[in-house]
């Protein structure tokens, strides 16, 4: 039979391929007027700041957290806020912070009090701790090896005054990605936190012949460690080459993986994607592997406050945590962290030559 399109669809009348709204419909007056014709920008306090333009003109920026996932009652409480400072202006931050937009100075303070007496942290810009990058986690991916939105709230709970008021040697991003897909910026974050498997995938052979094509899972196995079963239309794992990534999961849901007993999450490391003063960096990895403890992940904001505080000790001013990495040797940064060195740090992957100390150059750190 062929396939028929249900009545409530009218395909003559539904427009498609009309992209976003043009972005240049949104801005505030003084931004249209002084586009790409600014002079300076200043930050007054980690929350507020003021762009400059040429011509004089000037806008001043508020800078609130949010949790990324808003709902719409939310939502309706900032386009109010905005409309009663802002002109009805405000945008979200590349790390999904808020910003309201102000172009009267004399109600800069009006809205900062609002915001304050509405429980909004303000803060986040400057060398500090900002929003952190995240993903799905248990609330809608299917993949996910630990939480997001509940690790994220843990991580931030314990590092809100390097939000609202304290200084970091230099910005420290923090990223938080579910799995080992890492969606976001975990791969190049200073320090971030990744969702990992501990177990090979489970083999479910009566579902693989209907679910999942051979050729795919097997190619989508970066070790290999995957090969056919042709007496049972399914697939053999060769355990020993797997490392639980669970790319086969990804491609073929005969393959489950997910553990609640040994998942967990690993820590990563000194990544930055900013040119200055040294080149973007990738994570490094840092603590290999930490149990899942929901709701409040105690041992996980434990050992990133460990990072956190040895950086925000011995880094000089300007330094991200690779460069503070990069200077201080990895032997200091796990003695100073207490973190200890163990075979899983040692990369075994297709460019391991190019990770290993080819010098004669270590420092022995006293024990
Ligand atoms: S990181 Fe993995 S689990 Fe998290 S949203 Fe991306 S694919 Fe899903
Ligand atoms: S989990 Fe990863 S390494 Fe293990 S079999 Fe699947 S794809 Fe291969």
């Amino acid at each position: 039979m062929p396939y028929v399109i249900p009545d409530v669809v009218d395909v003559k009348q539904r427009k498609t391929d009309i992209g976003p709204p043009h972005y240049k419909n949104f801005l505030p007056p003084v931004i249209q007027k002084n586009y790409g014709d600014w002079k300076t920008h200043e930050i007054l306090t980690p929350g507020l700041m003021v762009h400059i333009a040429n011509s004089g003109d000037k806008i001043w920026t508020v800078r609130v957290a949010s949790p990324r996932l808003l709902s719409t009652d939310t939502l309706r409480e900032i386009a109010d806020i905005a409309d009663k400072y802002c002109d009805g202006y405000f945008r979200f931050t590349t790390r999904n912070n808020l910003e309201f937009l102000v172009s009267d100075e004399s109600k800069v303070n009006p809205l900062i009090e609002e915001l304050k007496a509405k429980k909004y942290m303000i803060g986040g810009i400057g060398p500090r701790v900002s929003n952190v990058v995240h993903t799905q986690g248990w609330i809608h991916c299917h993949s996910a090896a630990v939480d997001a939105s509940a690790l994220v709230k843990c991580l931030l709970d314990d590092l809100a005054d390097y939000f609202t008021t304290k200084e970091t040697p230099n910005k420290v991003r923090l990223a938080v990605a579910c799995c080992t897909n890492m969606c976001g910026a975990v791969h190049c974050s200073d320090i971030a936190i990744v969702g990992i498997h501990t177990k090979i995938p489970r083999i479910e052979h009566e579902r693989f012949k209907d679910l999942c094509e051979l050729p795919t899972t097997m190619a989508a196995c970066p070790t290999a460690a995957i090969i056919p079963d042709p007496a049972k239309k399914s697939i053999k794992l060769k355990e020993e080459k797997c490392m639980y990534c669970g790319n086969c999961f990804s491609v073929c849901p005969a393959l489950p993986i997910k553990d609640a007993e040994n998942d967990g999450v690993a820590i990563v490391v000194g990544g930055k994607v900013g040119n200055l003063r040294t080149p973007p960096k990738f994570s490094k990895l840092a603590v290999p592997y930490l149990p899942n403890n929901p709701p409040r992940w105690p041992e996980v904001t434990k050992a990133v406050r460990k990072i956190f505080d040895a950086y925000v000790a011995g880094a000089k001013k300007h330094e991200r945590v690779g460069e503070w990495i990069d200077r201080i040797g990895w032997e200091k940064f796990f003695d100073v962290t207490g973190i200890p060195f163990t075979w899983q740090h040692i990369d075994d992957w297709t460019y391991t030559f190019e990770t290993l100390r080819t010098t004669a150059q270590i420092k022995w750190v006293k024990k």
